[in-house]
C-alpha cells in the first residue's frame, strides 16, 4: 500500500485538516508555505495521468475540498495556490494523486 493510502487508512499519522467519505486533507510534513495542506482521494490514483473518465466527479471533489480547506485556514480572501504535480518534470514525489493547497505568503509566477 502506498504512503498516502496508509495515511488515508490511518495506518500512518497525519495532522488531518478535513475528511469525508471520499477524500482526506492533511498538513504537509515539510511545509513550503505557512499553509500547506494536501488533499487526496481515499481511492488510490497514481497521478493525474492515471485518472479516468470515471474519476471526474472525484477530481472535482478534490478541488471543492481544496476550496473549503483554504477557507478554513483563513486564506480565501488573501488568496492561495492549488497545485497538482504530475510526473518527473513537475517533481512528483509521492505517487498517489494529491492537490497542494498553499497559502500565507505571496506565490511567484511562473513557478520554479
Ligand atoms: P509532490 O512532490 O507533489 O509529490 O508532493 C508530495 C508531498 O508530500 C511533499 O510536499 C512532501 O513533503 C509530502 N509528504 C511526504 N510524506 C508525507 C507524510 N508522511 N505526511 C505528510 N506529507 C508528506
Ligand atoms: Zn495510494
Amino acid at each position: 500500500m502506498c504512503l498516502f493510502c496508509k495515511i488515508a487508512n490511518k495506518e500512518i499519522p497525519a495532522k488531518i485538516a478535513a475528511e469525508d467519505d471520499d477524500t482526506i486533507a492533511f498538513h504537509d510534513i515539510n511545509p513550503v508555505a505557512p499553509t500547506h495542506v494536501l488533499v487526496i482521494p481515499k481511492k488510490h490514483i497514481t497521478s493525474l495521468n492515471d485518472a479516468t473518465e470515471a474519476d471526474q466527479a472525484l477530481l472535482g471533489k478534490l478541488i471543492a475540498v481544496a476550496q473549503r480547506v483554504a477557507a478554513q485556514e483563513g486564506r480565501a480572501l488573501e488568496g492561495f495556490r492549488t497545485v497538482i504535480n504530475t510526473g518527473p518534470n513537475a517533481g512528483q514525489s509521492v505517487f498517489h494523486i494529491h492537490v497542494h493547497v498553499l497559502g500565507g505568503r505571496p506565490m511567484a509566477w511562473p513557478p520554479g
